[in-house]
């Protein structure tokens, strides 16, 4: 973008936007050589029954170990990666990865994938699915792909028919963040979903006497009304996890539980579970 003046039109330089779109080439350039250099990896935080404490899934959880700025958190540049249009090839790693590692694990707990909504409006997305699932050996019940309430605001129709064919072919969608976004209620009626991931900072508030103890009561009984299940994200106390359990909300995330653990650590947890079961200790 050229500033223009008034009269005859002249082009000015301006440092500002050139700073940024240098900047712009590098973290391109950092993001892409990241990925040919397996600079990403996976972390995988369990989801639980909040009755059973069974592993129902995994959320897969990037990671950037980046060479001179150390282990970086997904919010630190899945923006850039959105921005620069890398957020495709970094985003089909990581369901190809996800899918694998899933595949591999002893049981029949699933794997859930955070998808963006420029790979969501992509036309190749849903084939690409259903391509990484037979390739990795996985069953489609077994994947759950997370989306944001951001990608109902695209062209209606588009996004419900890929909502509609991933689930055809067996895929779970969960809609991550509930409550933070545009939320509308008509979105969980007019867009096929499986499950409802109350965000966590209904969670980090419930308890301290706002209104927001209510909300998570209101969205657990939308999860019924619209024959989803609910999930709540961010569980780190007993009392959290105690007020969940009487909101009636079914399945549970968080540090309590556990933090998002290394691939590796996955399978062994599948076999054996917790040393300590930490929702069995407040039962
Ligand atoms: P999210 O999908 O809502 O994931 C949950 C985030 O909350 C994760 O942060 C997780 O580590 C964190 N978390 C879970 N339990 C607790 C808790 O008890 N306390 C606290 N303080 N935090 C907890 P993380 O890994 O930093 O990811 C942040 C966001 O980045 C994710 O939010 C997701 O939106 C995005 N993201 C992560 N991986 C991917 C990916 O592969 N693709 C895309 N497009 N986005 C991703
Ligand atoms: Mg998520
Ligand atoms: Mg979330
Ligand atoms: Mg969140």
């Amino acid at each position: 973008r050229a500033k223009e003046i008034s009269g005859p039109s002249h082009a000015f330089f301006d440092p500002a936007l050139a700073a940024e779109a240098l900047d712009r080439i590098a973290i391109e350039r950092d993001l892409l050589r990241g990925l040919a250099d397996q600079e990403f990896f996976i972390e995988y935080q369990p989801i639980l029954d909040i009755h059973s404490h069974r592993v129902m899934s995994l959320e897969a959880l990037l990671r950037w170990n980046h060479p001179v700025r150390g282990m970086m958190a997904p919010d630190a540049f899945i923006p850039l990666a959105e921005r620069t249009g890398l957020i495709l090839p970094i985003g089909r790693w990581v369901l190809r990865e996800a899918c694998r590692a899933a595949a591999s694990w002893p049981g029949e707990a699933g794997v859930a994938v955070n998808v963006s909504g420029d790979q969501f409006k992509d036309s190749g997305f849903v084939p690409f699915v259903r391509d990484v699932l037979a390739e990795a050996g996985l069953e489609a019940r077994r994947l759950t792909i997370e989306v944001t309430e951001s990608v109902f605001t695209v062209d209606v129709s588009v996004i419900q028919k890929s909502l509609s064919d991933l689930r055809a072919i067996g895929v779970k969608i969960a809609l991550d963040d509930f409550g933070t976004g545009f939320s509308s209620i008509n979105n969980l009626k007019r867009f096929p979903l499986d499950h409802l991931k109350i965000d966590k900072c209904f969670t980090d508030a419930m308890l301290k006497g706002g209104s927001d103890g209510e909300l998570v009561s209101l969205m657990s009984r939308l999860g019924d009304a619209f024959q989803l299940s609910t999930t709540i994200e961010g569980i780190e106390t007993h009392m959290q996890l105690e007020f969940a359990r009487l909101m009636g909300i079914q399945n549970v995330q968080g540090f309590l539980i556990s933090r998002p653990i290394p691939a590796d650590q996955v399978a062994e947890l599948l076999t054996n579970g917790f040393e300590v079961s930490p929702v069995a200790m407040s039962a």
